[in-house]
């Protein structure tokens, strides 16, 4: 998508710090982090949200839960814990609409969120 800004750092055209790429997505530094660990990890086909997944981006979301794992374990959070986030739409706080997934780590994470 043109004006995507997730689609121009998975093509290279803004420059991002990129921890993990394959065929299908993308895991970036988040440029303004909210735990000492925030990565974003998306997938390189543009979809905006989970009300915008077709039957053909399954198969992609579940491939993100597993690399978030992969990452995850990579970087010995298997113990303490880890947060997966996804937001879907305005008032659940998307300011990007290419779908993705946040992962949080390196201190207490409060529950509920705000
Ligand atoms: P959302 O609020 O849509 O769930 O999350 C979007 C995230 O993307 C935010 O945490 C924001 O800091 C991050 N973000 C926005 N623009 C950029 C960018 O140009 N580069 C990187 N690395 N992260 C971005």
């Amino acid at each position: 998508m043109s004006d995507c800004i997730f689609c121009k750092i998975i093509a290279g055209e803004i420059p991002a710090r990129k921890v993990f790429e394959d065929d299908l997505v993308v895991v970036i530094e988040d440029i303004a982090p909210k735990a000492p660990l925030h990565l974003l990890l998306m997938p390189k086909r543009h979809f905006s949200n989970c009300l915008d997944m077709t039957e053909q981006d399954e198969a992609v979301v579940g491939h993100l839960f597993r690399v978030a794992g992969q990452l995850a374990r990579e970087r010995g959070l298997s113990e303490g814990g880890f947060r997966l986030v996804q937001n879907n739409g305005a008032d659940a706080g998307q300011t990007v609409f290419h779908l993705h997934i946040h992962l949080l780590a390196g201190r207490e994470l409060q529950w509920p969120p705000g």
